[in-house]
């Protein structure tokens, strides 16, 4: 008689520094040996697409050190086992090819489908924000046109960079619109802020259909509030969230491409991804970390586990089915 593996290493039993760190200490598992479990948590450790400054191609690795601090237990969601609730496993990293952005995001594409394909909810931790339009080709191509719940300090629906090249960080969502992989009229874009490059860096996302709600409105409307709002956008379309982590202020979040001032705190942020419910999600990612920049004690990196932790915790929920009804249902 066999008896089930535990889901991470415990840290109560064997002490956080020893051994080697996957994401939440759990399992590391190959592409061959993914089937089985419910989401995969990979890395996708290219910067090729950053206008700005490089280094999110070592957020992954950042990421996972400081993710042997979390523990299996999310106390925001009624003390819910996470890691006893879905199986979830540490796929390692998507190949890519440094320097060479098409060549990359096929690759990313590639293997975020044979997570797919093995039955597993692919969770990224990037990498810079290109990363996301190749996870949204596999996804969508599994799931069929994605409502968008897009944290980020920037729309990224920007045409071109650089005379009309079309891929980059600042791209993905108007790349992901035109291909008809983002339904925009399910999608919301949440914590714009900032100085612009044109009047239009904001419409120009309404007018590809996204709803987009500023860092000052999501501040105003509160976690519940936004959440209601987020809910009823997505309604029951299979949803992606994508979490770009200069979303947050670059007192708790310096190390990334492109810090804006003035965004939500650490706390901030963290409750509106706690108030967030009744989404069927297909897909995540968070990205953007660069421990370049990141600040003592590894700030950066830490609320980037944080978050994807927590987004686990909102899979985690809506397996369990005691999320919250979505809005208009109470
Ligand atoms: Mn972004
Ligand atoms: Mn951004």
């Amino acid at each position: 008689m066999t008896q089930a593996p535990p889901p991470a290493i415990y840290s109560l039993a064997v002490p956080r520094f020893v051994g080697v760190p996957t994401f939440m200490r759990l399992p590391y598992v190959g592409l061959d040996a993914v089937a089985g479990h419910e989401v995969a948590v990979y890395g996708i450790p290219s910067d090729a697409g950053a206008p700005f400054r490089t280094g999110a191609r070592f957020g992954p690795q950042a990421m996972r050190a400081q993710s042997i601090m979390l523990r299996p237990i999310n106390p925001y969601r009624g003390n819910l086992d996470v890691l006893g609730t879905l199986r979830v496993c540490d796929a390692g990293d998507s190949p890519v090819v440094p320097g060479y952005l098409p060549e990359t995001m096929l690759r990313i594409e590639a293997y975020t489908a044979a997570l797919l394909a093995a039955g597993c909810l692919p969770l990224g931790i990037g990498g810079d924000h290109s990363v996301t339009l190749p996870e949204l080709r596999a996804v969508a191509a599994r799931h069929g046109p994605l409502a968008l719940v897009h944290f980020d300090a920037h729309t990224d629906t920007w045409d071109a960079y650089f005379d009309g090249l079309p891929y980059s960080a600042g791209t993905p969502f108007r790349r992901a619109a035109e291909e008809g992989i983002v339904d925009p009229a399910r999608s919301i874009q949440i914590g714009m802020r900032g100085t612009l490059f044109k009047p239009t860096d904001i419409s120009q996302s309404i007018d590809l259909g996204y709803r987009v709600v500023t860092t000052d409105e999501a501040l105003a409307l509160g976690p519940a509030n936004l959440a209601r709002a987020v809910a009823e956008r997505v309604g029951d379309a299979p949803a992606f969230l994508t979490f770009d982590m200069d979303f947050v202020d670059p007192a708790s979040a310096p190390g990334v491409q492109t810090p804006e001032a003035g965004g939500p705190s650490a706390r901030e942020a963290l409750a509106m991804l706690r108030a967030l419910h009744s989404i069927r999600l297909v897909g995540a990612d968070v990205v953007e970390t660069n421990p370049l920049y990141d600040g003592p004690g590894q700030v950066t990196a830490l609320l980037t586990a944080t978050i994807a932790a927590e987004i686990l915790a909102l899979i985690a929920d809506t397996k369990r089915g005691n999320g919250k009804t979505p809005a208009g249902g109470g």
